[in-house]
């Protein structure tokens, strides 16, 4: 079955716009074609967004709650399907799709929709005399959603359901890569939701994210994406002032104190550090470990990451798929290669592109690189990390806040003082201490510098969504 049709005003509609060729990444096998959404029909999402504004932002939260988790069903017993149609359009192993992404989509679609019951706000009281003064948290508008192709239905999920739960209308663009979870839940959407709260078109971002983010009836716009991406959302929504709320790319630092475990260290640098084919925006990238014990630790490392097992998504135990396009890989290739031509780095393990069709990349380990070096600087995006060996405290915090990314962070050792010293002295969103990764929906996930604000999951991305207004009654 292929879902090619977008969702605009409660219809299921062909895109009158380019026709974009959807591949799968590990074979290069034509999945099918999707006709992007023309901007006139883009400009119909929005106008049927604002139409269906006023009667949602109305409708009790109890109800709002009811659809979300109606959608949390229909995704729950659509898992099969669903994460096979994701494992394809990205490459992602088969059981990962199933059994990692669909919970965790369901999972956070019924979180907002409990979270949707019980926004806070504080109590009303007398400021001035004579005058009752209450505030109000309300949902602002449309919403225009643009999500990346990394995890297409999850960072879907991560956007719709506090915008929606919110009481915002939304339009809803994943990227031109993957949109085909997206089309398949528009099918729910379109049955689930009222006509118009709902809108899911496909398209490129430098046309119909260009528009949605300068479009004048839209409120507010949220991207998942690159840097220069989040930039040029910002730059377009300065328009009309629109609120943004970015979550751009991630450089995680990997802290490996003397006193850490090694082993645990590298079995997780083995998962984070390669999951979903490094394409993860908080992948364990970036490994400062202390001079003291780099012998060792390298010498673990490379006997883990040697064992990693990338295939075609359908294969049973493998770790990894392929990059999500030959472009990706290309840009893979050209860091990786780079980093290996300087006189001081060596790649201790992978650092190719294997035979065979698919955007496959060894996993790959470079070690000696330095602070100042792009592969340390700039986020790959890929199966690699690099390791670079530090002497002390003072210089591995230095070199890890010194970057233009801040999402993430973790610390490995075994010296609570220090563990408590240097997660407050590390400017990310998240510091992990002995543990990386780890997300939990109840807890926000989001960046610091350019690595973008705003954040994911949480009752703070619910609030994100809304804006908060003074009511003041006079009662004299
Ligand atoms: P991308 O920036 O190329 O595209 C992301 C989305 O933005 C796509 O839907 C794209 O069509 C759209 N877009 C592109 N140019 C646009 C423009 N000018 N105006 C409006 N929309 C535009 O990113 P990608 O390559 O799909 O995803 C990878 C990037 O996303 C990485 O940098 C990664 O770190 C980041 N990411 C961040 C997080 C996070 O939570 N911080 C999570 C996942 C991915």
């Amino acid at each position: 079955m292929v879902y090619d049709k977008l969702l605009i005003d409660g219809h299921l509609v062909a895109g009158e716009g380019d026709n974009e060729r959807i591949y799968c990444p590990a074979d290069e096998s034509l999945i099918c074609e999707v006709a992007a959404a023309s901007p006139a029909q883009l400009e119909l999402a929005v106008e049927a967004a604002s139409r269906a504004f006023p009667a949602w932002s109305r409708t009790p939260p109890g109800q709002r709650s009811y659809l979300l988790l109606k959608l949390a069903d229909q995704i729950e017993m659509a898992a099969q399907e669903l994460g096979a149609l994701e494992s394809r359009n990205c490459g992602k192993p088969l059981q990962m799709a199933i059994e990692d992404e669909i919970p965790a989509v369901v999972d956070v679609l019924r979180f907002f929709a409990g979270a949707a019951r019980c926004l806070p706000g504080s109590a009303a009281g007398e400021y001035v005399p004579g005058n009752t003064s209450m505030i109000r948290r309300d949902p602002l508008g449309v919403v225009g959603l643009i999500a990346p192709w990394n995890y297409p239905l999850l960072m879907a999920a991560w956007k719709l359901a506090p915008a929606l739960a919110a009481g915002n209308t939304v339009v809803f663009k994943p990227s031109e890569l993957t949109p085909l979870s997206a089309l398949y839940i528009a099918r729910l959407c379109a049955v689930i939701f009222p006509r118009g709260v709902v809108n899911i078109i496909s398209g490129r971002g430098i046309t119909l994210g260009a528009q949605l983010s300068s479009h004048p009836k839209v409120r507010m716009v949220s991207v998942t994406g690159d840097i220069t991406t989040g930039q040029a959302v910002a730059h377009a929504a300065a328009g009309n002032l629109k609120r943004t709320h970015l979550e751009l790319g991630g450089k995680a630092p990997v802290l490996v104190f003397p006193d850490a475990d090694i082993r645990a260290v590298v079995d997780m640098v083995r998962s984070a550090g390669f999951y979903n084919a490094g394409q993860d925006c908080t992948a364990a990238c970036r490994i400062y470990v202390a001079e003291s014990i780099r012998e060792p630790f390298l010498d673990a490392l490379v006997q883990h990451v040697s064992t990693l097992r990338s295939g075609h998504p359908e294969d049973r135990g493998i770790d990894f798929g392929p990059l999500i396009s030959r472009r990706q890989q290309e840009r893979v290739l050209g860091f990786v290669q780079r980093a290996a031509a300087l006189p001081h780095s060596e790649v201790l393990t992978g650092g190719d592109v294997p035979d065979g069709p698919g955007y496959f990349f060894q996993p790959t380990v470079i070690a000696g690189v330095r602070q100042e070096d792009e592969i340390v600087q700039k986020e790959v995006f890929g199966p690699v990390v690099s390791v670079t060996s530090f002497d002390d405290e003072e210089q591995v915090l230095e070199w890890a806040n010194a970057s233009e990314y801040g999402l993430s962070a973790s610390v490995w050792t075994g010296d609570v003082k220090r563990a408590l010293r240097t997660s407050r002295q590390l400017q990310y969103g998240c510091v992990w201490v002995n543990q990386h990764m780890t997300l939990a929906t109840e807890m926000p996930h989001g960046g610091l510098r350019q690595s973008g604000y705003g954040k994911d999951m949480s009752l703070y991305s619910l609030e994100d969504y809304t804006c908060i207004r003074h009511i003041m009654l006079n009662f004299e």
